[in-house]
């Protein structure tokens, strides 16, 4: 089954064409790593799939269903996950209340707050079980109780990635989930993504070729807007239009 279906695909800003008529599938249970030079359109490429940016052009499919027009809320109920910025976490708060934030909209969305809370307090056994297990996955289970502000910066993007995961999504796009990490880290964040593999589809920026080729199945190079190419890690690694790039922008 297909999970993403981009259909030529563009956004411009003012002249600069950031996104230029990219055509792009990922299939159900991929782990697709998509790499390019700075400014290539990789994030705004991001944007437009999760509706934070309106496209020129092109349609979007999410499991089969176009979404085109679907608004951000919508993509997300829709099973879209994204990792955002550090400034997304209640910082003030325990890593514990941040998870129990974020897995609130499983509670139910349409019933009154009475009600709500009335289902809060029947699930709450449960979901402390959730929040507990989506710590451990993701290596917090020993600072449940820790204020945000006193975690280190590895362990932010593991919360941050814990809180996209308390939304059961299945389909999660990762915009450079290892910059700023330590070697320990990356191996950590490496791990546990990868450990998503069939429950989750994957789409991770990373900046980190080794890391990219070793996360994914696929690879999608993008340049100055456009897919250049497209294949497995080790096809992508002999691809001498790809060499090139990646030392030109090595050397500029
Ligand atoms: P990447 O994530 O691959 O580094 P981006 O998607 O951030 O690249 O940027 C692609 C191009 O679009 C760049 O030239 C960038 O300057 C431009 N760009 C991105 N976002 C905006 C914006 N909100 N307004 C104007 N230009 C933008
Ligand atoms: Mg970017």
């Amino acid at each position: 089954m297909q999970a993403l279906v981009l259909k030529r695909i563009s956004k411009s800003f003012g002249g600069i064409v950031a996104v230029d008529k990219v055509d792009l599938t990922v299939m159900t249970g991929e782990n697709r790593a998509l790499i390019g030079p700075n400014g290539a359109g990789k994030s705004t490429l991001f944007n437009l799939v999760t509706g934070e940016l309106s496209l020129d052009e092109g349609r979007i499919l999410l499991f089969g269903k176009d979404i085109t027009h679907e608004p951000v809320r919508k993509r997300i109920d829709s099973q879209l996950g994204r990792t955002y910025q550090t400034s997304n976490l209640f910082r003030q708060l325990t890593v514990q209340e941040n998870l129990f934030l974020a897995s609130w909209h499983t509670w139910g969305k349409k019933a009154s707050i009475a009600a709500t809370l009335f289902r809060a307090w029947q699930k709450f056994r449960n979901q402390r079980r959730h929040i507990a297990e989506i710590a451990h996955r993701v290596g917090l289970e020993n600072k449940l109780d820790i204020v945000v502000d006193e975690l280190s910066h590895g362990e932010h993007r593991q919360l941050e990635l814990g809180i996209t995961l308390a939304h059961e999504p299945r389909i999660l796009l990762l915009d450079e989930p290892m910059a700023g990490l330590s070697v320990a880290e990356r191996r950590f964040m490496t791990d546990l993504i990868m450990s998503l593999k069939s429950e989750i589809t994957v789409v991770i920026i990373e900046h980190d070729i080794d890391v990219a080729f070793s996360i994914a199945d696929r690879v999608s190079v993008l340049h100055h807007g456009a897919i250049i190419a497209e294949g497995a890690p080790e096809q992508i690694e002999a691809n001498p239009k790809v060499q090139e790039i990646y030392t030109l922008s090595r050397h500029s």
